[in-house]
């Protein structure tokens, strides 16, 4: 469904991605882990179209989508829940929700069909959907962002850091409707830190390193990767 090819990805004249290849089937629950600064989030813009890579190819279902605007990507079936959520703090739940249709202008039936299958995903946002999106907790927030990426029926669903600053509880109702989500279809490229968490919600990984892939494979196997281990895991 998504492939890489030979991507590189600068900042000015700092470089963040080396040489990227990398490959994604549908439906497929792909991780990609690495240190503070790997480049996680850069490889996630550049599949967004809201980096330009400066060398190489990103196909989506073997069409060229390089040089894609990030509205044209989500019309191609992609939608970011960013790092950081961005919720627009002064608008409510819903109107937060209905940002993540506005590129594919559904009706007002459809929009509201498809907030209520968000309400119905998380019942959190529901008894707060005329809430101000800023009165919510993190997890909350956290969901909303996934609810408003989810508002545009992404075939892929690139979900950065979801786990990011949240208690061991929500970040298990989070993973819970990764999983979720995976099982119904949709394929998901899963940036984590907590890179145990994020192997064992995968099918299969890749280890970024100073911007460079530096291992990929099943995710179990992985798991038990020394090279992984020693980085991220806390052993050998
Ligand atoms: P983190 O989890 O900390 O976000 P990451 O793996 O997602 O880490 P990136 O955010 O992709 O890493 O950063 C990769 C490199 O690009 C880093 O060296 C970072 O300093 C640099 N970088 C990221 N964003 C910018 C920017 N807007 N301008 C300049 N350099 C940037």
């Amino acid at each position: 469904m998504l492939r890489i090819e030979n991507l590189n990805a600068h900042y000015g004249a700092a470089q963040a991605l080396f040489d990227i290849d990398l490959e994604m089937a549908a439906g497929e629950t792909l991780a990609l882990v690495g240190a503070n600064g790997a480049g996680k989030s850069t490889l996630l813009k550049c599949i967004m179209g809201l980096l330009r890579p400066s060398q190489g190819r990103i196909l989506l279902e073997g069409r060229d989508v390089t040089a894609a605007s990030p509205a044209q990507m989500v019309r191609n079936g992609l939608a970011l829940s960013p790092e950081g959520r961005e919720v627009f703090p002064d608008l409510s739940v819903r109107e937060n929700l209905e940002l993540g249709a506005l590129v594919q202008k559904p009706g007002r039936k459809e929009l509201q069909a498809r907030c209520d299958e968000i309400y119905q995903r998380f019942p959190r946002l529901g008894e707060r959907r005329e809430q101000p999106a800023g009165t919510l907790s993190g997890g909350e927030q956290q969901m909303l962002a996934m609810g408003r990426a989810l508002m545009a029926r992404p075939k892929l669903l690139l979900l950065d850091e979801p786990s990011l600053g949240l208690a061991p509880l929500i970040t298990d109702e989070i993973f819970a409707i990764i999983h979720q989500l995976a099982r119904a279809g949709t394929s998901i490229l899963l940036v984590e830190q907590n890179a145990a968490r994020a192997l064992s919600a995968a099918d299969n990984a890749c280890l970024l390193a100073n911007g460079r892939v530096v291992e990929k494979g099943a995710a179990r196997e992985l798991l038990g990767d020394p090279v992984l281990r020693a980085a991220f895991l806390g052993s050998a």
